[in-house]
Parts: structure tokens; C-alpha cells; sequence
């Protein structure tokens, strides 16, 4: 069931009574880990790291915590990546705790820690999430998973530090494309406020993030999107990230963020695709929209899953097939806009 925070901030029996449950089961464990999702972002790194900062600095706790892809390099500064959980196939927790991720697919490599784990606590706002967990704390009216947190940390009255701050802050701003993505709520700004008068410096963690990119990665994207394809009279713009243009540009294909945001920039554009080419037969899709149509719906059929306005899912195929096949499968979608 999702328990819903309501836009005067109030929160339903259930998600008072998940929220005692959760620092209750923090309480009665001892080894603790906390993940997020596959190919990390910054709401899923911001929630993991300011979680694990506050376990570690408020409990005398073994706490631990994993990331499965690599760390963005905007993002890289945020964790000692040394300490980031490997050769867990024998390790047992006392709780999981896992932060933005809507299934059990999307832990990747950690997925085998939910057998090995005695509870299981999952905090998300993905209007996709399947309640794998024991307890599900999710929200999809939220902005983002760091937004949720904070709202979790504050019910109980916890003390959010600087550092916690800056990583909330960082979940934040990534997740609501700096504010103005329709998930940005009022409430959203006042965390926000509240996490500027911690002391966050919000230009410091804007140079951090946004204006950091390495010139290969720059490079690579200006390739791709001076290939932008347009369907559907260009009510549907794709681009695509091959192999050859990340080797030729010495990036890495993580790295290239962006582009299906670039394109929804597009006027005519009501859907924004971006293909990454994981492997010569595994292709990553990434969907944005605007107005009406529900990208989280059609990742559904592709067992993937997010948001109304920003889901993904994986296609068994090249990038050409890839293409060939979203562009059908839009057309239920788009081909009206063409007639
Ligand atoms: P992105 O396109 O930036 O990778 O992801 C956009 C949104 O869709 C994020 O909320 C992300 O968690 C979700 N998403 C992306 N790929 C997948 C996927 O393969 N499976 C599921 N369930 N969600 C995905
Ligand atoms: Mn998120």
C-alpha cells in the first residue's frame, strides 16, 4: 500500500506507523547495510550516503553500504569508494535498508543479500515500486528519495548534520532537475530551506555536480546529439550513445548524462529517448515526456519502471533494433499527433 504525505505535510497511520517500525528494527539490529539501485544517481547515492552517515555517527552500529556501477564523476568526491561493500556473498545483515530502487532487478549485484538479509526495509518514491521489502516506505508524490528521508529523520525529531545536509540537498536537486521538475512540491522547497540554513552552500554543490564535466564526456555528447533522430512529425527525438563514440571520445558511457533532457528541450518533442549501447546485444533506454503521456506505463511492458515523466528499462537487442522497436511501439502513442 503507499502511504501518501499530503501537500499540507501530513502523513497518513501508515507511514507514521512504517516510520516507528523503521527506527524501531534500526534499534534491534547490530550489522546494517544500506543500498540503492543499479548504475547509482544522485538521489540514490545522496539517500545512501546521508543514511549511512547518520547510522554511523548516531548508532554504535556495524553499518555498511553498496553501490553496483560506477560512481558518476561528479559525484566521486561524496564517497570514500574503498569502503563501498564487496565479497558480501557470505555476509548476513540484521536489516537491508534499500533507498530509491523499485525492485529486486534493479539491486543488480546485491540482490542476493535479500535471502541472506533477516529484515528488509525499502524507502522509495517510484511510482513503479513493487513492495518487495518487509516494510515499504514509498511515496511517489515525493520528490526524490532524499526528500523522503528527510522527512522520516525529522518525524522522529533526528538531527541532520552539515554533511547530511549536502548529500540530501545533492538528492534533491538532482532528482527535480534542479527544482523544476513537476514532483517539486512546496514542501520540497521548504526542505530545501531548511538544508540552506544547515549551512549547505548551494553554489558549492552546483560547481560540484554541473560544472564538472570531463571534456571527453563533452565530447561524446556533442557527437550524439548531432545525431538526434526525429519521428512522429519530431514529436519523438532519439538518440543514440554507441560504443564507437564513447571509445573514440575516451569516455565513460555512465558519464554522458543529459542528452534526453536536451531533447525534451526540443518544442515539438513530447518524447525524449536516449539509447546506450551496454553491449553489442543489450541496449539501455532511457524515456523522458512532457504533458500527458505516462513514460513509466510503456517502460512497464519493457519490465522496467519510474516515473510518469522519467523511467528506463533494457531492450535484449543492438541499438538499431532498439530503435526500430521503441519506435513502433511509440506510435500508439504518438502516431496521433502525425495524422
Ligand atoms: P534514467 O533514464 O535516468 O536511467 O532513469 C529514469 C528513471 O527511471 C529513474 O527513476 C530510474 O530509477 C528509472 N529506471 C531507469 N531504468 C530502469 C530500469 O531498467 N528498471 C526500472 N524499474 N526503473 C528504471
Ligand atoms: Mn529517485
Amino acid at each position: 500500500m503507499t502511504v501518501q504525505i499530503n501537500s499540507n505535510n501530513q502523513m497518513n497511520q501508515k507511514m507514521k506507523n512504517n516510520i516507528k517500525e523503521f527506527f524501531n528494527e534500526i534499534n534491534n539490529s547490530d550489522k546494517i547495510c544500506v543500498i540503492g539501485h543499479i548504475a547509482p544517481d544522485g538521489d540514490c547515492i545522496g539517500s545512501v550516503m546521508a543514511l549511512y552517515e547518520f547510522l554511523k555517527t548516531e548508532y554504535d552500529k556495524d553499518v555498511c553500504f553498496g553501490f553496483d556501477g560506477k560512481i558518476p564523476y561528479n559525484f566521486k568526491s561524496y564517497i570514500d569508494e574503498k569502503l563501498i561493500l564487496t565479497d558480501f556473498e557470505d555476509k548476513k545483515f540484521d536489516l537491508l535498508i534499500v533507498l530509491d530502487c523499485g525492485d529486486e532487478e534493479r539491486l543488480g549485484k546485491y540482490k542476493s543479500l535479500i535471502p541472506n538479509s533477516k529484515m528488509i526495509i525499502c524507502v522509495d518514491h517510484h511510482k513503479t515500486n513493487t513492495e518487495f521489502a518487509d516494510i515499504n516506505i514509498v511515496d511517489p508524490t515525493i520528490s526524490s528519495t532524499g526528500e523522503l528521508l528527510f522527512h522520516i529523520l525529522k518525524f522522529e525529531n533526528k538531527q541532520i548534520s552539515l554533511k547530511m545536509a549536502e548529500y540530501i540537498y545533492t538528492a534533491i536537486i538532482t532528482d527535480t532537475g534542479n527544482f523544476a521538475y513537476s514532483s517539486t512540491s512546496s514542501t520540497t522547497h521548504r526542505v530545501a530551506a531548511e538544508l540552506i540554513e544547515i549551512g549547505v552552500d548551494v553554489a558549492k554543490i552546483d560547481n560540484q555536480i554541473y560544472n564538472s564535466k570531463p571534456v571527453s564526456t563533452v565530447k561524446a555528447y556533442i557527437e550524439c546529439i548531432s545525431n538526434i533522430n526525429f519521428y512522429y512529425n519530431n514529436k519523438l527525438g532519439i538518440a543514440k550513445i554507441s560504443d564507437e563514440i564513447v571509445k573514440r571520445n575516451n569516455a565513460n558511457i555512465n558519464d554522458i548524462e543529459g542528452i534526453v533532457e536536451f531533447i525534451r528541450e526540443i518544442n515539438e518533442v513530447e518524447i525524449s529517448c536516449v539509447l546506450k549501447e551496454y553491449n553489442p546485444a543489450l541496449t539501455k533506454v532511457s524515456l523522458r515526456s512532457k504533458n500527458d503521456i505516462d513514460v513509466s506505463e510503456i517502460s512497464k511492458k519493457f519490465e522496467g519502471g519510474g516515473h510518469a515523466k522519467a523511467a528506463g528499462f533494457q531492450i535484449n537487442g543492438s541499438l538499431k533494433e532498439s530503435e526500430a522497436i521503441l519506435v513502433k511501439e511509440l506510435e500508439e502513442y504518438l502516431g496521433k499527433w502525425f495524422t
